[in-house]
């Protein structure tokens, strides 16, 4: 099937790009980036590239404008190679987060037959129909929503697409299936479409840093790319201390905990930092522990604003919503249970050994993240005591 060229230069992500634009995407490396700067303006490359990695610093969610035609193709691929060489994973992460809510926008407002053609161009059989079918009835309280929908996917392939996301209403037990395909609806098709794009970006083959570092540095050796890459560098160093002292600074704000947390809460924190996915516990675990505290509900929720599929007015209902009910994070012994206890790989003294307890004059164990905070913070203000006694 021969692709729209359009649909190419919206979508630079597509297979046919090697077919349909095969005097770009088989180039060697150098000799494309040479010929992209001699054809299209510098500066104007150059304002597309940082408009993109500006925003994935700042954690936007989309990007002013985005323009599809043939130089987007040549950035889509130059973008690649900068990721390559940054060698990155918080910078990959974020960047593939924010590409991927680019695509989701312009493929939701796509007609069904375009939608059909990226599917069959990426080799995932799915099957459109002119006249909606339904396949089920939504009951929630007194209201009913019949549910239908133009298309259907090969259930490997939904499973497939669907195997890094976490939700629960994807799974193929809560989806209607019928003759080896599950009946989806447009938008849940395009946020799959989405995770696609996250991952086409995000997976790297394995090399050694050998031939990493004289790929850099022969590219690094064309000045205006180097430019470019020099920039995206240092506004991202600068951003990385911002993180840390931001970090830092959040935590601190209000009881001075961040020194406290548990293995268990600052692993999960980073890897929402890095932009990597949480699983539902893992998000469900950082909601709780951090309402306990009485952290502030928006910074609670600007830890999910990293998550590719972060939509805030969700996250805000699920945080105020926890609140109110109360929920006390999980106990040490279920976060063993769901492999989140990170005791040994950080060698954390109070979590493998514990303390000891005066009220039962034996050593204890921490049974609970919220008592590895208590004894964490009585420790510190018991030093501090000690410390002032000595100056007085
Ligand atoms: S022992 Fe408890 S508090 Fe410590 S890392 Fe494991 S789960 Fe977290």
């Amino acid at each position: 099937m021969e692709i729209h060229t359009e649909l190419i230069y919206h979508y630079p992500w597509l297979p046919s790009l090697n077919s349909v634009l095969s005097s770009i995407s088989s180039q060697d490396p150098l000799e494309f980036i040479k010929k992209t700067f001699e054809t299209y303006p510098f500066l104007e490359i150059r304002e597309r590239l940082l408009r993109l990695f500006r925003a994935a610093f700042e954690n936007l969610e989309q990007i002013i404008e985005y323009q599809a035609d043939k130089l987007n193709v040549h950035c889509y691929l130059i973008l690649k190679i900068l990721l390559y060489i940054l060698d990155n994973r918080a910078i990959t992460n974020r960047i593939a987060n924010l590409y991927s809510k680019i695509a989701y926008n312009e493929l939701i407002n796509e007609g069904d037959a375009y939608i059909y053609d990226i599917f069959m161009d990426l080799n995932l059989d799915i099957k459109y129909y002119n006249i909606p079918i339904q396949y089920g009835i939504n009951i929630t309280k007194d209201q009913e929503e019949i549910l239908q929908t133009n298309f259907r996917i090969y259930v490997f392939d939904y499973l497939k697409l669907t195997a890094s996301l976490r939700d629960e209403y994807r799974r193929l037990v809560n989806n209607s299936l019928s003759d080896g395909y599950v009946f989806i609806q447009k938008r849940n098709l395009i946020r799959l479409l989405q995770e696609y794009v996250r991952q086409k970006l995000i997976i790297k083959q394995e090399e050694d840093k050998a031939t990493l570092d004289n790929f850099k540095n022969e590219i690094l050796k064309l000045e205006k790319f180097k430019e470019i890459y020099d920039i995206i560098s240092s506004e991202w160093s600068l951003k990385e201390e911002e993180f840390e002292y931001t970090f830092e600074m959040d935590f601190k704000s209000g009881k001075e905990l961040s020194g406290s947390y548990p293995p268990c809460v600052k692993s999960t924190l980073k890897k929402a930092q890095e932009g990597q996915n949480l699983t539902h516990t893992e998000r469900l675990y950082i909601v709780w522990f951090l309402n306990s505290l009485n952290y502030p509900e928006d910074k609670i929720v600007n830890i999910f604003s990293t998550l590719p599929d972060f939509n805030r007015e969700k996250t805000t209902y699920q945080v105020r919503y926890a609140k109110k009910k109360g929920y006390i994070p999980y106990s040490c012994q279920s976060l063993k249970s769901y492999n989140l206890c990170m005791a040994k790989k950080y060698k954390d003294e109070l979590c493998l050994e514990g303390y000891f307890s005066r009220k039962y004059d034996a050593q204890r164990e921490i049974k609970h993240p919220l008592s590895y905070v208590r004894i964490k913070q009585y420790r510190t203000s018991h030093k501090q005591k000690n410390s002032d006694k000595q100056i007085n």
